[in-house]
């Protein structure tokens, strides 16, 4: 089959890699509809992280069962299935307290900007459509694997709810996921932190009251005047870098939440400046099984399009493409159709 191929920062290719195969009973093995590249797909593309050696990459996927192990009980070949960036069994107590992430089965796993895909877990990661969806909802099915989840996260954390002044730091696939989370949630009133007008525009239509351009000490600045010298109830961190962090906490008004889903990258908290406010941080990796069975189904009633946030497709074969694109901020996220 075909597959991307990390040789080295800045060094992506589509080359022939092995067909997956099942190697656990508990596994299935997909074939993708579609896939694509996320933010953090690009820290080893930038060199950010480490590159040892070529490597397989890619988290996000939905596809058709092709094959299952004989322990699944749940699938069965033909379904359209969306899953999570990591593979979790669903039935052990992290998975039943909600944060699947931290399962006792956990499997990450790397490579699916592949034709096809050997999902561990499959019954405890895979959901499957109750018919096969009309193509043109693909896109936002397919974010449900990875970014709206986590912008879903980041709002839950946050602990966003009905009537909440909401800041999302990040302007990326997983803020602008963030921004729509927190309208879906109740939220009164959503500040998108965005200096780039396409994802200004993205973030209106997904709810965003108000635009702060500026960063930094202007940024907390804009968002205490948008808010009378209070601060937001609830901050959405999606970037993880110090000053995102920075900006986040300063901008949650004491007694708030941040909310944090940017893999932090050289990140110290302020704790004395948290503690004299009363400010906490929570959040993680998203616990994306616990929220694909209701972001579903408003995907499939149309409730929602979180897959606007792609705004460049191109065949599998075009992945290195795909990767400049977004390392060049051409694009905000690019979607890949073997
Ligand atoms: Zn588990």
């Amino acid at each position: 089959m075909r597959g991307t191929i990390l040789y080295a920062p800045g060094d992506i290719r589509v080359e022939d890699r092995p067909d997956p195969v099942i190697k656990e009973p508990t596994d299935a093995i997909i074939r993708t509809v579609a896939t694509c590249v996320c933010g953090s797909d690009l820290w080893p593309y930038r060199g950010i992280d480490e590159v040892a050696e070529p490597r397989a990459i890619g988290h996000e996927y939905v596809g058709i069962v092709e094959e299952i192990g004989s322990e699944v009980t749940g699938l069965r070949a033909g379904q359209f299935v969306v899953g999570g960036f990591y593979a979790s069994d669903g039935t052990c107590p992290h998975c039943r307290a909600g944060f699947q992430f931290s399962c006792m089965n956990h499997a990450g796993f790397d490579g699916c900007q592949s034709a096809y895909i050997r999902i561990p877990q499959a019954d405890g990661t895979l959901f499957a459509t109750p018919e096969q969806p009309d193509d043109d909802l693909i896109p936002s099915l397919l974010a449900l694997s990875d970014v709206m989840s986590t912008g879903w996260h980041a709002a839950v954390t946050s602990g966003v709810r009905p009537g909440s002044t909401v800041a999302v730091v990040g302007d990326g696939a997983v803020g602008l996921s963030a921004v729509l989370a927190a309208r879906e949630l109740g939220a009164a009133r959503i500040i998108a932190m965005s200096r780039h007008a396409s994802r200004q525009r993205i973030a209106t239509e997904f709810g965003a009251t108000d635009i702060v351009a500026e960063r930094g000490d202007d940024g907390v600045t804009a968002v205490l005047e948008l808010t009378e010298g209070i601060g937001a109830d609830a901050v959405c961190e999606a970037v993880g870098t110090a000053e995102s962090m920075t900006q986040a906490v300063r901008s949650v008004r004491p007694g708030g939440l941040v909310g944090v889903v940017g893999v932090p990258h050289d990140v110290e908290l302020p704790v004395s400046q948290m503690f004299f406010r009363n400010v906490g941080i929570k959040g993680g990796p998203a616990s994306v099984p616990q929220y694909l069975p209701e972001l579903l189904d408003k995907v499939l009633q149309r409730g929602i399009s979180p897959g606007r946030v792609f705004d460049l497709e191109l065949p599998l074969e075009q992945a290195a493409d795909a990767y400049a694109a977004m390392d060049e901020r051409r694009a905000i996220k690019a979607l890949l159709r073997p």
